[in-house]
């Protein structure tokens, strides 16, 4: 027992005095020593596995799914919109919810495009709001027009993360999401009934210093417009904060906080939010590293909060949706992501029980967007 005391003892002084990599408990050896080759960067080494395990790809989604994040600027030419949806059959996902329907005549003429087209019953529009030149009166003004867009058919709200971080007002000062000026638009959908999705700021690591111990170096390398460090930029707290007080503000409203709310690396943190704030939904675009990498606490999470989250995608590549069915729905273990660049890591499986999947995949978003289509939906 001294023993074991005395040798710990030692164990600790000889680490306290070697800084050592993280998880590191002493000077491995051969510390210091150079590696007899030059190192590969982080973009060239791509070490093969050679674990042998069970391995289930799952190339189409095992219940109907309707995607509440998908982006499609322009209207789909009749060819294009056949490929789009020979894609979408492909994975089983019944509706895209496209989220960038603008406002007035152009979402009119998207609308009408859309009714127009046979696959009308694939593709929803929400409509957004142009936050140019902001001052008294603003909101009011806004809220109108879209009342307008939702009696057009839009069937929800979409907000870009450019509110908060980047959009000024007339005064030149930045526009903060929880801006009194805004309110009437809120309140609006919540009297109107219709969703918020909205995208707030970004992944923390985005606003963090850009050296090697941050987790989103390379995609700060690669993308310019993703870094954060310039102080003219509110901080990732700041912008937080405002969007939760806004969330407080109208209880009525129901807001789906796109990305699991950048706080897909802290369920806690979400956890916390969801049990404050009722009327907070959110939906897992482009966030699906961060569940792979916790399948035990992500699991947990989706069946605790099962009827808060909804499945997104953001960016509509075909061949990336098979991960996500991978992820939420096999056991698998270290398998690769798609983007190297949002995860350095291996994923794993969630296993979800198939009634978690099915609100995921459809239930929740139905119960939200009134007016979704439910063709070929089993909910
Ligand atoms: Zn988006």
């Amino acid at each position: 027992m001294i023993g074991t005391v005395v040798l710990l003892t030692v164990l600790a002084a000889t680490a306290a005095q070697q800084p050592a990599a993280p998880g590191q408990l002493r000077p491995r050896p051969g510390e210091g020593q150079t590696p007899e080759w030059p190192p590969p960067s982080i973009t060239d080494y791509k070490p093969k596995s050679t674990l042998v395990v069970p391995v289930h790809p799952r190339p189409k989604a095992k219940f109907p799914v309707i995607d509440i994040h998908s982006h499609h600027f322009q209207v789909p030419s009749p060819e294009q919109f056949d490929r789009i949806v020979a894609a979408m059959d492909a994975n089983n996902l019944r509706v895209l919810v496209n989220l960038s329907g603008g406002s007035g005549e152009r979402l009119r003429k998207y609308l009408e495009a859309l009714r127009a087209s046979r696959h009308h019953d694939r593709m929803v529009l929400f409509a957004n709001v142009d936050f140019s030149g902001v001052g008294s009166g603003f909101g009011q003004k806004a809220a109108q027009q879209l009342e307008a867009d939702i009696k057009a058919g839009a069937l929800g709200l979409k907000i870009y993360k450019d509110l908060g971080l980047r959009i000024r007002k007339a005064d030149g000062t930045r526009l903060k999401i929880d801006d009194s000026e805004l309110d009437p638009i809120w309140a609006t959908c919540g009297r109107l009934g219709v969703p918020v999705l909205i995208h707030t700021a970004d992944p923390a690591p985005f606003f963090d210093p850009i050296d090697f111990t941050n987790e989103r170096w390379l995609e700060m390398a690669l993308h310019r417009s993703r870094r954060y460090q310039d102080p003219s930029i509110p901080r990732f707290e700041e912008l937080i904060g405002e969007r939760d007080r806004m969330f407080a503000r109208h209880p009525k409203t129901v807001y789906i906080a796109a990305h699991m709310a950048y706080h897909a690396n802290d369920l806690g943190r979400l956890g916390r939010l969801f049990d404050r704030l009722p009327n907070v939904y959110s939906e897992v675009g482009a966030i699906l590293a961060e569940l792979g990498r916790q399948p035990r606490t992500a699991r947990a999470f989706f069946e605790k909060y099962q009827d808060r989250l909804l499945f997104g995608k953001d960016s509509f590549q075909p061949d990336e949706y098979p991960y996500y069915w991978r992820v939420f729905e096999t056991g698998d273990e270290y398998f690769d992501y798609y983007r190297d660049y949002h995860a350095f890591w291996k994923l794993y499986g969630l296993e979800l029980p198939d009634p978690v999947l099915r609100k995921l995949y459809s239930g929740n978003a139905l119960k939200l967007v009134k007016g979704l289509p439910r063709t070929g939906l089993t909910n």
